[in-house]
């Protein structure tokens, strides 16, 4: 759909009226202030609560009450075969097949496993790229396995720069950078969508450009902003691994769990070195007390301990209204409500801020990133005064992020309403 943007706050309401998702807000509880509800724009940080998650839970909470053990085999969703239940439709939101994706522990927890199999430097081979200002737990994560390899982070990690002035990285610069280490690099490591600025980074091309470089190189992506914001195509794109969290764009929960991808051609590879426990193995044989770990094919061979199936339940309540929106139907409305967003800032006649997010939608997902030229945090106060849940982060930006499932174009306009008067 193309719609000429106007800053009439009618123009919100008619396409509120013609949204085809509009009913999905019923299924989310939303904040309120004083008895009215707030304007939501953190669901990049932590995604609202479906009305649905209690009975998720719950039903897992009678099982164990009335079955206790038994729930393993015998409760309305076998806990013995709980990760199978989610497979289908994490695969759906990545872009993979089933066999391809598990969901388990947490988000830092998998980035460190995965390394281990796929970070595997030699003397020649040993360089990570990563962008600059990623994410802390990544950059922990990425700094602390160069190290345990016995390298110098400092050498052995290659941070992408942005352009002086610019902010948001230029995949032709990116690519430049992976030609040019092509000999020394083991691994690309990236944020497909970075968390501070929102750049989506176009995984597709630098997936096949550093593959074409190297087949020696292996590409990972930690997915926390990408995951449920954006299309995926994990499977198609040839990406070897990725990870990310369940409780940003996806729903479920503080600290819920984690999902991975593993490529189908890394499936059957049983002298990949991994962290191995009683999960990961076939699951016919895990009693029969034989030396030996034998991994289940595909990611299902990564897990370590028995299903939590609490977080899982939480998180299978979510899934479940992923399955009945879609992921296109989201995206195409992801990119109307931001576009929207972004019209609305930069058509009010203060600039004294700017938006460091790329205007370009294959760039970007649901966030924008308002830099703000001065009294960055007043702003934000007033706007958190107003009903509005933003992200600041120092020392002069304001992160939101209007997400097609719960959020309004009239979000949108009072929230730009409000921003303008607030500066
Ligand atoms: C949110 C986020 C994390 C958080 O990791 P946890 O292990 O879930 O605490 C890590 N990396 C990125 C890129 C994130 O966006």
């Amino acid at each position: 759909m193309s719609v000429t943007f106007t800053a009439d706050k009618q123009l919100a309401a008619q396409l509120d009226a013609a949204d085809p998702l509009k009913d999905f807000r019923q299924r989310f509880y939303i904040p309120s202030q004083d008895g009215k509800e707030q304007i939501y724009f953190c669901g990049n940080s932590l995604g609202l609560q479906p009305k649905s998650t209690r009975s998720f839970i719950e039903q897992e909470l009678i099982d164990w009450q009335h079955l206790g053990v038994e729930g393993h085999l015998h409760g309305k969703n076998p806990w013995f075969y709980y990760h199978h239940f989610l497979a289908e439709s994490t695969a759906r939101i990545v872009g993979a097949n089933p066999l391809e994706v598990v969901v388990m522990n947490s988000l830092t927890v998998n980035l460190n496993l995965l390394m281990i199999s796929f970070y595997r430097p030699t003397k020649q081979r040993y360089k990570i790229i990563m962008e600059y200002m990623a994410f802390p737990s990544d950059q922990y994560a990425v700094e602390n396995q160069v190290k345990f390899h016995g390298f110098d982070p400092f050498d052995a990690i290659i941070e992408l720069m942005p352009r002086e002035g610019e902010a948001a990285l230029r995949t032709e610069d990116i690519l430049a950078t992976i030609e040019q280490h092509k000999d020394s690099i083991a691994l690309i490591m990236l944020g497909g969508v970075n968390y501070y600025t929102g750049q989506l980074f176009d995984l597709s091309t630098i997936t096949a450009f550093t593959k074409k470089c190297s087949s020696e190189i292996v590409v990972g992506y930690d997915l926390a902003h990408a995951a449920g914001n954006v299309m995926l195509s994990l499977h198609d794109w040839g990406v070897d691994f990725a990870t990310w969290c369940s409780y940003k764009y996806l729903n479920s929960g503080p600290g819920g769990t984690s999902g991975v991808f593993i490529h189908e051609k890394h499936a059957q590879d049983n002298s990949l070195p991994r962290l191995s426990g009683w999960w990961g193995n076939e699951e016919n044989t895990r009693f029969k007390m034989q030396k030996g770990f034998f991994p289940q094919p595909g990611a299902a061979g990564w897990q370590m301990s028995n299903a939590q199936i609490l977080p899982m339940a939480a998180h299978r309540a979510s899934l479940e209204i992923f399955d009945a929106a879609g992921m296109d139907n989201l995206v195409q409305k992801s990119k109307l409500l931001t576009g929207y967003l972004e019209y609305l800032l930069l058509s009010g006649a203060r600039k004294d801020f700017k938006i460091i997010t790329p205007a370009d939608h294959a760039q970007r997902g649901c966030q924008l990133s308002i830099v703000m030229e001065h009294n960055g945090k007043a702003v934000f106060d007033k706007l958190t005064e107003n009903g509005i849940i933003a992200d600041w982060r120092e020392p002069d930006v304001i992160r939101v992020a209007p997400v097609p499932l719960y959020n309004t174009f009239e979000d949108v306009w009072r929230f730009a309403d409000i921003f303008h008067s607030a500066l």
